[in-house]
């Protein structure tokens, strides 16, 4: 075959834009780099205590039967999700992630060129998941750093197809109201799916913060994604899950790879989902590290954005780029934020005490405080 084209040639144009999703730098990385063995890393929302116990256990007793397939219709998850919120089984859907499932969702119901309306400085997926399939992706603006229900209402037009919201938003830790939520659910066209991404839902200590759940109903457009890869301590292991109507379920169902959540996944899930233990002592370390750490940020004259999930968005007042850097080799890897559209910000998630305080220690070597 005599050659006739560029390899970039033969793709499709609104692929070539795409940008690969930056995620936080492994602590592995870092050791090859800068030699660092006993770096922390504070940078991409994990759990600090690491995975449940139990979690642990149950993958290591699933290891014997790796050479079977997994279920694919993950049924003892489903059936013990199912009793846990309370929906019905068909109402849920199991990913190699809750990335996995947000790919699916926007797949099912953007057309290309339809409209995917989402808020400015918040999840990088949802971006890219959009430009993917050739949709249109519309970023409503913050106010006052927090998600603004009715702009997003307002950006709404007969193209959109899919609102995309992050609740408690991802990288600003702010959280919508319940109050705020309904009155946007009530103005929304029966054409559009919302979805809800409640990837950290476990660490909203007000119980005013809108919840998805309460709303699903099989006859609105409304999905709930959330994961086990922050409270329940899994990031490495890959799986979250979606509620929604059954019959947008069955939709994803269909799209999906087969044995996409994988044995050691479901095992591991299973035994996390039983560990209310675990899932306490996670928040109350998250609740106990978050106040800390906005109280001794504060009073180091930094300006910290008021959180309900597990990581803090800080002001720095200089290229939060620099800071990364100058952090990374004090062995503290944090976020840079201009990726997020906030250049003079950083982004830590809160770690365990001794954690925090070597965070803290670093953070004032850098800037001088
Ligand atoms: C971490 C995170 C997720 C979860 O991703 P997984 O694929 O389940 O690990 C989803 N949404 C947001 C905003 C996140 O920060």
């Amino acid at each position: 075959m005599a050659p006739t084209a560029p390899i970039t040639s033969l793709i499709q144009p609104h692929l070539l834009q795409l940008s690969p999703y930056q995620a936080g730098k492994p602590l592995e990385e870092l050791a090859r780099e800068l030699g660092l063995t006993d770096a922390i890393k504070l940078a991409s929302n994990e759990n600090p205590l690491g995975p449940s116990p139990k979690a642990v256990a149950a993958i290591q007793a699933e290891l014997a039967h790796l050479h079977r397939y997994p279920d694919s219709h993950v049924y003892y998850l489903r059936e013990e999700l199912s009793r846990h919120l309370g929906v019905k089984p068909e109402q849920l859907i199991f990913g190699n992630g809750s990335d996995e499932i947000l790919d699916l969702l926007v797949r099912a119901v953007v057309p290309p060129g339809g409209e995917v309306v989402s808020t400015a400085h918040s999840f990088l997926m949802y971006g890219l998941l959009t430009q993917a399939v050739g949709g249109v992706f519309r970023a409503v603006p913050l106010k006052d750093l927090a998600v603004d229900l009715e702009a997003v209402a307002a950006a709404i037009t007969p193209r959109t197809r899919l609102v995309l919201l992050n609740n408690p938003n991802n990288p600003t830790g702010t959280a919508f109201s319940r109050k705020d939520w309904e009155a946007f659910l009530a103005t929304l066209p029966p054409t559009v799916t919302v979805a809800l991404d409640e990837a950290y839902i476990e660490f909203a200590a007000d119980p005013e913060v809108a919840q998805g759940l309460p709303y699903l109903a099989e006859d609105r457009p409304l999905v709930g994604l959330r994961t086990f890869s922050k409270a329940y301590g899994l990031a490495g292991l890959r799986v979250g899950y979606a509620y929604g109507p059954s019959a947008l379920m069955e939709c994803l169902n269909r799209l999906r790879l087969p044995f996409n959540v994988n044995r050691l996944a479901q095992a591991g899930a299973r035994a996390a989902l039983g560990d209310t233990e675990f899932l306490a002592r996670t928040r109350e370390l998250v609740w106990e590290g978050r106040e800390f750490l906005t109280r001794e940020l504060t009073r180091l004259g930094v300006t910290v954005v008021p959180s309900q999930a597990n990581f803090l968005l800080v002001a720095v007042g200089r290229p939060g780029r620099q800071v990364y850097e100058a952090m990374l080799r004090q062995g503290v890897i944090i976020r840079a934020m201009d990726a997020y559209g906030f250049p003079e910000h950083i982004r830590v998630n809160v770690g365990l005490p001794e954690e925090n305080q070597r965070f803290l220690a670093a953070f004032r070597t850098v800037m001088g405080l």
